[in-house]
């Protein structure tokens, strides 16, 4: 098997399960417990709160450990909105759906709503945030790299021109986390998701800036300071830390190596294969690498490299299931562009090996599907 979809999930490194695992079989207390179980369970959860309060460069009181990506956005937007009661938000074209269907959701809830979409590169332009930007705007969220394309936004610029007209300024940093540094700086809220950097699924934190108030959507528990309720996934929590400690320290020499592959198959395949387009351009993380084919349904192809035992996705994994053209590409290269889009992305344990692999069998697969 050829595993070339890291965007969608990593498999777990060993050295992070081993971490874990006194978690769940010795250490399995609820780290709201008074007995010594439930306080050595909540000291691995500080430390790893301490650890990335460390990393963020943020006070350990701004981090709410939860189950993921999706429900940071989830917590982040709506939260904060509920607090507010009404307003105007801003978002990208090309978020997340966590965070994209969240803002639809506030808008059928009586918000107001703009969003704002992408130059064809892929990339959300200050300028049209800027313009957007209204005297009732509570809120403005755009990603800090796109997780279909792999397109780096400008979020340091819209950071400021939010600071600037004091609104909140929320950057979903899941598909970065893995490749850049993520500082608590970079905006006044952010969620990174541990499944992406090799630790485990169903853990995330989230980083809010002090003294910002938000409504809790779990209630029923003093957890997270109120915030969210529920008992800590503490195996989860100390895993996403150890993934974290190892991928930070990891990502001066695994970018370029990841890079490279993603380079060469990308010349490769649009050099080789005719009537193939490279979605999104400029700064781009180094796993991804969003290539349509004329002619072809993106999950056709798919299907097709599966059959051969290599794993890629057609848009976002977690619309998969339904078999609607991408949201993000439509909106940067029109429909047909993304009708037949797939993506690949590389990671750590992607070999030079496999690249004139998947390029045989994409060869095949195309011409295969060209031909019906
Ligand atoms: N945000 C982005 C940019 C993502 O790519 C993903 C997952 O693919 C999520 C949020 C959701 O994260 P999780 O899978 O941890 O819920």
């Amino acid at each position: 098997m050829i595993y070339l979809d890291n965007a969608a999930t990593t498999s777990l490194d060993r050295e992070v399960l081993l971490a874990m695992e006194p978690y769940y079989l010795s250490v399995y207390g609820n780290s709201q417990s008074q007995h010594s179980f439930g306080r050595q369970a909540a000291a691995a959860v500080q430390k790893t709160r301490d650890f990335i309060a460390g990393q963020l460069g943020c006070s350990p009181d701004e981090l709410y450990f939860l189950s993921g990506g999706t429900e940071g956005d989830n917590l982040a937007v709506k939260g904060l909105c509920s607090y507010i009661g009404r307003g105007h938000i801003i978002v990208s074209g090309i978020e997340h759906s966590a965070l994209y269907d969240s803002v639809l959701q506030l808008k059928g809830q009586g918000f107001e709503l703009t969003i704002i979409q992408p130059a064809p590169e892929g990339i959300i332009r200050p300028e049209d945030i800027e313009a957007a930007i209204r005297p009732d705007t509570i809120f403005c969220g755009v990603m800090a790299a796109n997780n279909e394309t792999g397109v780096i936004q400008p979020t340091d610029d819209i950071h400021s021109i939010c600071r600037s007209k004091g609104v909140f300024f929320f950057s979903d940093c899941v598909q970065a986390a893995p490749y850049l540094p993520v500082f608590a700086s970079m905006a006044d809220g952010l969620v990174i998701s541990a499944h992406k950097f090799y630790g485990p699924k169903g853990s995330a934190v989230l980083y809010i800036h002090g003294g910002t108030r938000m409504k809790s959507l779990i209630t029923g528990g003093m957890q997270e300071r109120t915030l969210r309720g529920g008992t800590l996934n503490v195996p989860g929590i100390v895993g996403l830390g150890a993934a974290y400690a190892r991928c930070i320290s990891m990502q001066e020499t695994v970018n370029p190596y990841i890079r490279s592959m993603r380079d060469t198959f990308v010349q490769r395949v649009l050099s080789e294969i005719p009537g193939t387009h490279l979605n999104g351009s400029g700064p781009v993380l180094p796993s991804h690498a969003n290539i349509s084919f004329d002619g072809c349904a993106g999950e056709n192809i798919v299907f097709s490299l599966d059959l051969k035992g290599i794993a890629v996705s057609a848009g976002a994994a977690c619309s998969a299931g339904a078999v609607t053209p991408t949201r993000v590409i439509s909106s940067m290269l029109g429909l047909e562009r993304a009708k037949s889009a797939v993506r690949f992305s590389f990671g750590k344990n992607s070999t030079p090996e496999e690249i004139p692999i998947v390029l045989d069998a994409l060869k095949d697969s195309v011409s295969r599907i060209r031909s019906v």
